[in-house]
């Protein structure tokens, strides 16, 4: 028994039962094409249909959005999503498309939504039959996010949208956006307001979506153009002005407080069929020479890997403490250095990646000789924007600094 299930509550320990039994029968096949690392890279609708098909399957056996309300298009459970994540990334399943729907937008809408609106877009969410984006980032607002200029000018009961969205993921496939919106001019922080924004249906009615194409040729994100665009004030979450508010819970998320509950990002079964970072260098390395002798008994290529192991295992030893109430000092202390860590691991593998692979690691996916299917030229590459996605590895240390150790606040 594992060290998770022995903790389960009664209807934990069923559900856990039916979730194992159901994702033994239930796998789905290897995907016909090719996946990217993550669904933040998915590129064609061919990618796109067999994760939503997987999905759609995990939410119609109970496996996605247990613990939202069943009027809600949840399960109507109790602290069972984290079961069910438990048993996804056991079984190596394929992860989810929709991971910003599920892990920012869903929360956020339950939280700030009215009944109607959660009535409206959950149970699409949740099933991924609706792809979500985040419109947050524009071209002069990343880090300093509350200077957002889109801006939403309200007429009666609509919203009239004017602006430009940039590092948009997903929003190639997406049918909705979560927008931050500036509606005063006048106030930083409380002239913005939240909505979320039917932005499929109004492809060129005011909305244009454009592919940015990344240094690994993927075109995960996008820039997104609004003109014109009038949506319903029912669209609205919280009030007017309380933009900010709303978009800390979206952030908090995004951050790493979602960890609390695991985030449910379906299984763990990569685009390159392998899901563990050290087991799969500790295979590239002893595949590989180095200095005439094999990568996996140079002393340096040892001590790295031994050093990412060490670190791979506190991060997940802390994952775990992170849970459990009274074995830290401040309730988002581990939740907060997740991002940080999660991705400062990533990218320290992905160089160690291409340093094993030597020569070998210019060698490209389409390569037939590429070591690992091309795996590590594109972690690599891939890692860096993970140190700047949500926020970067500076701001997060910002972050940590200001409101878990008390320091003084930047300027
Ligand atoms: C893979 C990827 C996916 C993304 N997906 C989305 C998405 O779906 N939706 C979305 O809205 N955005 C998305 N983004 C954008 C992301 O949120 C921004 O890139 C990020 O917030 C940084 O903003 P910026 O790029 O404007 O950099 P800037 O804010 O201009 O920062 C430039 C540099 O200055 C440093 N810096 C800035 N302020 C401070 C400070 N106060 N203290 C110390 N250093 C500072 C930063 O650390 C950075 O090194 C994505 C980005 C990436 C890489």
């Amino acid at each position: 028994m594992s060290d998770t299930a022995r903790k389960d509550s009664p209807e934990q320990a069923a559900f856990r039962a039916h979730c194992r039994d159901w994702l033994a029968a239930n796998m789905p096949p290897p995907s016909p094409v090719r996946l990217p690392q993550s669904a933040l890279e998915i590129m064609t609708r061919e990618q796109l249909d067999y994760l939503s098909a997987w999905q759609k399957a995990a939410y119609d056996a109970g496996l996605v959005g247990c613990d939202y309300p069943v009027e809600h298009g949840g399960g109507g459970r109790a602290d069972c999503q984290r079961v069910a994540n438990e048993e996804m990334q056991r079984s190596g399943a394929p992860y989810f498309p929709n991971i910003i729907g599920l892990g920012m937008a869903a929360p956020t809408v339950f939280y700030h939504g009215s009944d109607a609106l959660k009535r409206q877009v959950l149970p699409a969410l949740l099933s991924g039959e609706e792809i979500w984006c985040q419109g947050f980032s524009e071209p002069g607002a990343g880090s300093d996010l509350a200077s957002v200029q889109t801006f939403a000018e309200r007429r009666g009961d609509r919203w009239v949208i004017n602006g430009h969205k940039v590092w948009t993921s997903l929003a190639h496939f997406a049918s909705w956006m979560i927008l931050l919106a500036r509606t005063d001019k006048s106030s930083k922080y409380d002239g913005l307001s939240y909505f979320v924004v039917p932005i499929r249906a109004a492809l060129g009615k005011g909305v244009t979506v454009r592919p940015l194409i990344k240094m690994t040729g993927e075109t995960g994100f996008n820039e997104v153009l609004f003109e014109d665009l009038e949506i319903d004030d029912g669209l609205r979450l919280d009030e007017v002005g309380k933009g900010w508010t709303v978009a800390m819970t979206t952030l908090a998320h995004e951050r790493g407080a979602g960890i609390l509950v695991t985030p449910q990002s379906g299984g763990s079964r990569r685009g390159d069929g392998d899901a563990g970072l050290v087991s799969a260098l500790v295979e590239l390395a002893r595949q590989s020479w180095r200095n005439g002798q094999c990568a996996a008994d140079d002393p340096v290529i040892r001590d790295r890997l031994a050093q990412l192991l060490v670190r791979e295992e506190g991060f997940r030893l802390n994952l775990k403490r992170a849970r459990v109430a009274g074995l830290t000092d401040h309730p988002m202390r581990l939740a907060l250095q997740y991002k940080l860590l999660m991705s400062e691991i990533a990218q320290e593998a992905g160089r160690l990646g291409m340093d094993i692979a030597g020569n070998a690691g210019s060698l490209y996916v389409s390569d037939p000789a590429a070591p690992h299917a091309g795996r590590w030229p594109l972690a690599y590459m891939n890692s860096f924007g993970f140190t700047i996605a949500a926020g970067t590895s500076e701001v997060q240390r910002n972050i940590l600094g200001e409101r878990v150790l008390g320091l003084a606040k930047t300027k």
